[in-house]
């Protein structure tokens, strides 16, 4: 059994504190009469119980007359009215200036081993400390995060305020490498990501986060200045793929060029949903776009699919699906290629490309052991790209 330390115990306390938070808030709004979907289907946020007062000024926006704003984080280049809220629920225009809501404002806290985003050629063994807000600029109807990233900062509610530099601090006190931003899409809350991440640049804490990938260039490049690794979904490569999330490829194709040019480490995840994005065809076009334009050497987590929020008349991902995938992607070239949400699979640990060993062996999140010695293969001496220390 895992011991249970201080630290661990703290994070408990809150995450206890954030259900509660969240059984007040179904009790009072949900069970009163309206409906799961209903809360769901806004484009500008949905009626929140008391509105939370907007206090950092976004970043990455222009006006656009008539009291109107554009922002222009993300592709959807949402233009918002006075008074009113970006798709991502976290935007909102007051008095003709944009403002972020969740700003110093986590409605989600805790500690995960890297393993988790996924990494797996990040500091592998190493934990995380892991941030998210409400809201998200997707609506990924398979979200198994729903009950933050489809609703506001009024109907989740947030913890007490932890600014950027108590965000660091409390990475450096509890002795953490590094600091995630995760859960919900880091673009729905880009400046407290930001901040902290320039914080944490000073104070040798590594930043990490987790996207969906489909930020504007100028905000990426901006944070990639900050960050030490990205792991990005690639929802299919599909339109039909991205119609599942209300969201389209070509945006996120876009970002991971950058990125893949900037020299931040990449790992990129794949969940197979059936009959959504599990086609053979998919899959090795998929593979082949990475490979052209990212390289081999770009870790792929093929993830097994488990039905949850809209998608839950869908079985699980099969077994023999998520391997066809690994046989595809090998196929096509990709050297790292590892299945996930499937413990106890050989395909959960990471293997040398050149010579076929053993090199970390995981279980699931857990690692097992690792036998890279100075980003090398101990049996071939074959480099092994990624961040070993
Ligand atoms: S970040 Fe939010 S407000 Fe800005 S364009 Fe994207 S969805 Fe719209």
């Amino acid at each position: 059994m895992r011991k249970i330390t201080r630290r661990r115990f703290l994070f408990y306390l809150i995450g206890v504190a954030a259900s509660l938070s969240w059984v007040k808030y179904f009790i009072e709004n949900i069970r009163g009469g309206s409906s799961v979907s209903e809360f769901n289907d806004t484009r500008t946020g949905a009626t929140p119980p008391a509105r939370v007062e907007p206090e950092k000024e976004a970043m990455f926006y222009e006006k656009a007359g008539g009291g109107k704003v554009r922002c222009r984080l993300c592709f959807r280049e949402c233009l918002v009215p006075e008074g009113e809220r970006g798709f991502c629920r976290n935007r909102q225009n007051t008095g003709g200036r944009l403002y972020t809501l969740v700003y110093s404002r986590p409605s989600a806290v805790n500690i995960d081993p890297v393993e988790k985003e996924p990494q797996h050629h990040f500091l592998p063994g190493t934990e995380m400390l892991c941030f998210g807000t409400a809201g998200c600029n997707f609506r990924c109807r398979h979200c198994h995060n729903w009950h933050l990233s489809q609703r506001s900062i009024e109907e989740v509610g947030s913890y007490m305020k932890i600014t950027p530099q108590a965000a660091v601090n409390l990475a450096v006190e509890k002795n953490i490498p590094t600091v995630s931003f995760t859960y919900n899409d880091p673009i729905s809350f880009y400046e407290y990501v930001y901040d902290t991440a320039r914080i944490a640049r000073r104070k040798g804490v590594r930043v990490l986060f987790h996207s969906n990938g489909s930020f504007r260039p100028d905000p990426l490049r901006e944070l990639l200045k900050y960050t030490d690794a990205v792991t990005i979904d690639i929802k299919g490569f599909s339109e039909k793929a991205y119609d599942n999330s209300e969201a389209r490829l070509d945006p996120v194709l876009e970002s991971l060029k950058i990125i893949g040019l900037s020299g931040v480490w990449l790992e990129l995840v794949n969940l197979i949903i059936p009959g959504l994005n599990d086609s053979a065809d998919e899959i090795r076009r998929m593979c082949r776009w990475i490979k052209d334009n990212l390289g081999p050497e770009i870790p792929l987590h093929f993830s097994r699919f488990s039905p949850a929020y809209r998608l839950t008349h869908l079985p699980r991902t099969p077994v023999s699906t998520l391997e066809e995938a690994f046989r595809i992607a090998s196929e096509e070239g990709l050297e790292y290629v590892s299945i996930g949400n499937l413990p106890g699979h050989r395909r959960n640990s990471t293997f040398c490309p050149a010579c076929g060993n053993k090199l970390i062996e995981r279980v699931h999140f857990e690692v097992r052991s690792n036998r890279i010695r100075n980003g090398k293969c101990p049996g071939c001496g074959h480099k092994i790209p990624g961040v070993w220390e």
